[in-house]
């Protein structure tokens, strides 16, 4: 297809050998580059909160001065890379969002230092509403031993709590995966639906541009979000971006063609880029 996108802003590289992509920044532009690519945008995770689990990756962190370190490091490695090269290269970031008054403090004093040209909203994180007790959704199996369902449900609900309130925050370019919590089986029953409903109400008071995930169609054999809500968003006139969410070389521009395919058979005319 000719007219398929051909931007991602949402890709991920190992930059410092800390954050989770497993090609170089190098490697990723050099790619996109070859893939006759007109832009791409590199946004690794901002995941900083006093109570993350900080042992469990690298790229979590809970030292705002430290973090902001790592982050300037980054883009400068970006700068220097993107210089040698002739498409255009944004720089952006994946933020994990917390609704606390000091989450907000310190991503608010982080993002002013940083010359960044977007920002992703995102949760990969279950959570208690107090924000004390976090976990990764990749990490589900080092919840306590004896969680109950009860307490599970409390901390799901403080995933779509995080989504609700990174979309009215109005910090964020695009909405990423907003059904993330999906990848691992969870909240797919029909009690969830009227959440899912009340976030695509959400979405669209807002106008918040959101992504459809090309990750999940090789994870769970359907995007993220899932069609139906991409379907109602669409309708809304809710602005759209595919995004590839690679952390590999060979992940940038996946299922772009199939999801421009449908995107046309909807008729979708409202779609997200960055105008600079
Ligand atoms: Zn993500
Ligand atoms: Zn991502």
């Amino acid at each position: 297809m000719t007219n398929t996108q051909k931007y991602s802003y949402h890709t991920h590289n190992n930059s410092l050998g800390i954050f989770d992509g497993q090609s170089s920044a190098e490697e990723m532009i050099s790619k996109a580059e070859d893939l006759g690519f007109e832009e791409i945008g590199v946004s690794n995770h901002l995941c900083v909160h006093p109570h993350i689990p900080n042992r469990a990756h690298k790229m979590f962190l809970n030292d705002p001065v430290k973090a902001l370190d790592i982050y300037k490091k980054m883009y400068d490695e970006l700068e220097e890379v993107a210089s040698r090269h002739k498409i255009k290269v944004y720089k952006g970031f994946e933020v994990d969002f917390f609704p606390s008054k000091t989450w907000r403090n310190w991503f608010e004093k982080i993002i002013k230092e940083l010359n960044y040209d977007y920002l992703i909203g995102a949760s990969h994180f279950i959570r208690s509403p107090d924000e004390k007790f976090m976990c990764n959704i990749y990490h589900l199996k080092d919840l306590p031993l004896g969680t109950t369902k009860e307490v599970i449900d409390e901390y799901l609900l403080g995933y779509w709590d995080s989504i609700y309130q990174a979309v009215a925050s109005g910090y964020f370019d695009f909405m990423a995966h907003i059904d993330y919590c999906s990848v691992s089986g969870l909240c797919m029953s029909p009690e969830w639906d009227d959440i899912k409903w009340k976030l695509v109400e959400t979405i669209s008071a807002h106008k918040q541009p959101f992504e459809i995930n090309t990750g999940g169609l090789d994870k769970i054999g359907r995007p993220f979000p899932e069609w139906k809500i991409c379907d109602e968003l669409i309708k809304r006139n809710i602005p759209v971006v595919i995004s590839c969410d690679s952390h590999h070389v060979s992940q940038i521009g996946r299922h772009f063609d199939e999801v421009e395919k449908y995107l046309a058979e909807k008729g979708c005319k409202h779609r997200f880029k960055i105008s600079k």
